[in-house]
């Protein structure tokens, strides 16, 4: 029992859960048992997730790492965790995460940082960063206290967390994934993906996830494709792009001499290399950046202190007054940051000169990807500019957190299915993510790639 209770306090540490269900975990294993008898075993029968909390989950808190949503339970599943259940998965708790999924350290959650179960040779026990904004579905996945978990991504958000703690995760084609129930960041951005050790459990569960759902909009009307059952890491006849504009300055040397690994693991399982030019590459950095906070003030404007959460009323204040005291005390300093840019770039003086080019550079941005792959059918890249940093390291400077996610944000501007895949460790023992793009649509060569490397 102490040797348990030991455990279950150093698991607890990482700050990787904000509420635990084991009840649900526990329900979930017996109805696998019940099935088990009748042959009716679902692809997840009985295994027991972690989930991000941006996922609303019936009558379990959902508060997207946000004071605002304190205590919010919602009467309702989303989607993607519905499929989820249904595959026969069952829920360990909810995950921590950045707050409304901004940010790249999971250091702007209401709830405080999660710790990332790994540790720099040199560092002592200083703790470092486990990506974010699914930083406690990396932690979990990585500590090994969830066999997989559900990620979002919007500019990088899976596949940065998955680099930074040496897990696997994959963001699908925009709209494989039904965002309904996904608390909403970047509307035209966000997609729901998962985080898991192997590639061949993202398949399975990415299977389970996706799907169409006519309650969003964006949803693709397509069947789910048998990934787990296409998997294979022969890539003979495929030509992987080398994006020339990805050889940025300032990158560790370690990350570069992995890209180049990468480059001969693909070589050997069959594919050919080639250089390929994404000439807006340096835009999209500038262009997420105005695109998110502009979608992600107008989402925002919801939380009002009247039908969710959190709600402040000032002594003798009027109407006004009360959603003034409510998002002040609600929302943290990056949130509020976001508002005012998309505010901002959204107002009548602004909107051409911000908004409306960036809708541009985007065109132009998934263009480039468009005759990129004319030329070749993935595209290999690094998945950050950097391995885990310390906690604390880039909060002062907003800009030098949002560089990390330079290499993640062009493929979900241009909405491709990305996934992050485990590379090998830099020179202070940490992991490294090798970053697959696909084309529309094709998963399946991004999966093989990974399983090619991994
Ligand atoms: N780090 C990026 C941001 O802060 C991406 C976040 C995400 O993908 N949810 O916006």
């Amino acid at each position: 029992a102490e040797q348990y209770n030991a455990a279950v306090a150093s698991a607890r540490a990482l700050n990787a859960y904000t509420v635990e269900t084991p009840e649900d975990a526990l329900a979930a294993a017996d109805a696998a048992d019940k099935a088990r008898g009748n042959g009716e075993l679902g692809a997840l029968a009985g295994v027991p997730l972690g989930i991000k909390d941006l996922f609303a989950t019936r009558s379990v808190d959902t508060t997207a790492g946000s004071r605002i949503l304190k205590d919010f339970r919602p009467p309702y599943e989303s989607t993607v965790t519905a499929n989820l259940r249904r595959a026969g998965a069952g829920m360990l708790g909810k995950l921590n995460m950045d707050e409304f999924a901004m940010g790249s350290s999971n250091e702007t959650s209401a709830y405080g940082p999660v710790i990332s179960p790994w540790r720099r040779k040199d560092g002592g026990n200083a703790a470092l960063a486990p990506g974010g904004s699914s930083g406690g579905s990396s932690a979990a996945v990585a500590a090994r206290i969830a066999p997989a978990a559900t990620g979002t991504d919007t500019g990088g958000s899976i596949r940065q967390p998955a680099a930074f703690t040496g897990i696997c995760g994959i963001k699908p084609t925009y709209g494989r994934c039904s965002r309904w129930g996904i608390v909403s960041f970047a509307s035209s951005l966000d997609q729901a993906g998962p985080m898991a050790k192997t590639v061949r459990d993202c398949a399975i569960m990415l299977e389970a996830m996706a799907g169409f759902d006519p309650k969003d909009s964006t949803s693709l009307d397509l069947p789910v494709p048998a990934w787990e059952a296409g998997l294979s890491s022969d890539l003979k006849g495929k030509r992987i792009g080398i994006p020339k504009e990805y050889r940025i300055e300032g990158v560790p040397g370690d990350i570069n001499a992995l890209w180049d690994k990468g480059i001969e693991w693909l070589r050997d399982a069959g594919a050919e290399p080639v250089e390929i030019s994404l000439p807006h590459t340096k835009y999209a950095l500038p262009t997420y950046y105005i695109i998110a906070p502009a979608e992600a003030s107008s989402n925002l404007a919801r939380y009002d202190g009247v039908r969710y959460g959190l709600r402040v009323v000032p002594e003798g204040g009027n109407l006004d007054a009360m959603y003034a005291a409510t998002r002040a005390a609600g929302f943290g300093a990056e949130v509020r940051r976001r508002i005012m840019i998309g505010t901002y770039v959204l107002s009548a003086g602004f909107y051409d000169a911000y908004f409306t080019k960036a809708q541009k550079v985007r065109s132009l941005i998934k263009r480039d990807f468009e005759q990129a792959f004319e030329a070749c059918d993935l595209i290999l890249t690094p998945t950050a500019p950097s391995a885990a940093f310390g906690l604390g390291d880039k909060t002062a400077d907003p800009v030098s957190m949002y560089l990390n996610d330079v290499f993640a944000v062009p493929a979900s501007l241009a909405g491709l299915p990305a996934m992050s895949v485990p590379g090998g460790l830099d020179e202070q023992g940490l992991p490294l993510g090798l970053h697959l793009i696909g084309r529309e649509l094709d998963e399946q060569v991004v999966l093989n790639a990974g399983l090619a490397i991994e």
